[in-house]
């Protein structure tokens, strides 16, 4: 049963049929009736957009519009413009404004796609693409390049070769099911494929991002509930609410569903200028994803992809949102704040400064309220120098694949084991000269 705030709020749409519970809370009416163009949206919001028409139409052209029925009815007309829910989901003509530093592919997923639908991009976990589609295209989809393009669902052939692909690198302990929205697929697709998941020994964990919580929330059915869980590898799943004014009596609903069926619940933002950027509106969201069992994971800078530098804000908007988080409310409703680095080189986090400077017996720390203290470290530690030799190591590990332990990058250069001192980019000047030497 849909709460009756929104039932109410699905009343007040001028939509063609009497609007009864039963429809209004089946998710694949809401698919079918979808909003993708604007006459439809100006008819059901009872608004008027002439003004700007031309200017919206030619932005659907090149991005195109779809929006749920329920997420349509979250908007306030009044201040449709400056409204939350309207800017994710209507087509802005800034978007057809390309400035410098927009990239077709800021992630390089096409290039880390190892098989289709399948990007590898870090060691031991894979993003696998199950479904091409969304019930609703965010405005700000970081492959908004693709949106739109061929929905559709991946054939069982496709889906195999992801499976193939899976089962094939035994370092892939993590599986992303990503999209498109994985929720587009029904129960028992879901369920054929957690359960393959099930049968590849090195797979432990399955994890599922979907916008359905917030987008379509009756998507969440107990049916699907049954379909996630019950299944042999441990199941995460993150969703996306960047507003407040998102979480409403129905997502709500949905969110203990998920979490009653014993699914480990975390949300990923993404921070956009004119929706959410704004230490107070960000505070109230991670509060309110706490009181509803979901943990905030990630704040994203927005991406570079083409079409969102209105969405774009500075760096330094985000280290405000974070400040005004850490010591401020519950440590674990604060987000880790990361850019997905353009280039594929994946998620980096950002933080505030908390370290004000050290010497070899002291660190001076300042806290969230400007409390400026020192760390007294200890004086007798003796640091191991560890050479990676596991089995003649004091420190009880006891693991069997401990000495297949593969380090790389920075942690590479702190550790004692490899004589590695640097490292250096290819291709430098300097570098060629050496070689020619
Ligand atoms: C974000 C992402 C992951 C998962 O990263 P976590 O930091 O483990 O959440 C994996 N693969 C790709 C390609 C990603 O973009």
């Amino acid at each position: 049963m849909a709460p009756d705030k929104d039932l109410a709020r699905a009343q007040a749409l001028a939509l063609d049929e009497d609007i009864e519970m039963s429809k209004w809370t089946d998710w694949k009416w809401h698919i079918r009736n979808s909003v993708r163009d604007i006459d439809t949206f100006e008819r059901l919001l009872g608004v008027d957009l002439s003004e700007y028409r031309s200017q919206f139409d030619e932005t659907v052209k090149t991005f195109p519009m779809s929006i749920t029925p329920y997420y349509l009815s979250l908007m306030e007309r009044d201040d449709l413009y400056n409204d939350p829910i309207f800017r994710q989901a209507f087509p802005s003509p800034h978007e057809l404004e390309l400035s410098n530093e927009d990239l077709e592919d800021p992630l390089s997923e096409d290039v880390d796609s190892s098989v289709p639908g399948i990007t590898h991009r870090y060691p031991d976990r894979v993003l696998y693409t199950v479904a091409n589609t969304c019930s609703m295209y965010c405005r700000h989809c970081t492959r908004k390049r693709k949106v739109g393009d061929q929905d559709y669902l991946p054939s069982q052939e496709q889906l195999d070769l992801g499976l193939e692909y899976i089962r094939e690198h035994p370092e892939i302990r993590d599986v992303l099911l990503s999209g498109g929205d994985p929720f587009m697929l029904s129960d028992e697709a879901l369920d054929s494929i957690l359960a393959q998941l099930d049968d590849i020994p090195h797979v432990e964990v399955v994890r599922i991002g979907s916008r359905m919580p917030v987008v379509l929330p009756y998507r969440v059915t107990k049916g699907l509930a049954e379909a996630l869980s019950g299944h042999k590898k441990a199941l995460w799943l993150n969703t996306h609410f960047n507003h407040p004014r998102e979480i409403t009596p129905s997502s709500r609903r949905a969110l203990a569903t998920l979490a009653d069926a014993g699914i480990p619940l975390g949300n990923q933002s993404v921070l956009l200028a004119g929706v959410n950027d704004c230490p107070r509106i960000m505070r109230t969201l991670v509060q309110k994803l706490v009181a509803n069992r979901v943990r905030p994971y990630y704040l994203y800078q927005c991406d570079l992809s083409q079409g969102l530098s209105h969405f774009r804000t500075p760096v330094s908007k985000g280290i405000e949102i974070i400040e005004n988080l850490i010591g401020h409310t519950s440590g674990f409703a604060v987000p880790t704040y990361v850019i997905d680095a353009p280039g594929g080189g994946g998620k980096i986090p950002v933080m505030p400064n908390y370290v004000l400077s050290w010497s070899p017996t002291k660190v001076i720390l300042r806290n969230y309220e400007g409390v400026i203290t020192t760390y007294r470290q200890p004086s007798d530690y003796k640091s191991d120098f560890c050479t990676g030799d596991c089995q003649g190591c004091d420190l009880q590990l006891k693991l069997e694949d401990a000495e297949e332990y593969n380090c790389v990058g920075i942690a590479n250069l702190l550790g004692e084991h490899d004589p590695a001192i640097s490292l250096v980019p290819e291709g430098t000047e300097r570098m060629e000269r050496r070689k020619d030497a």
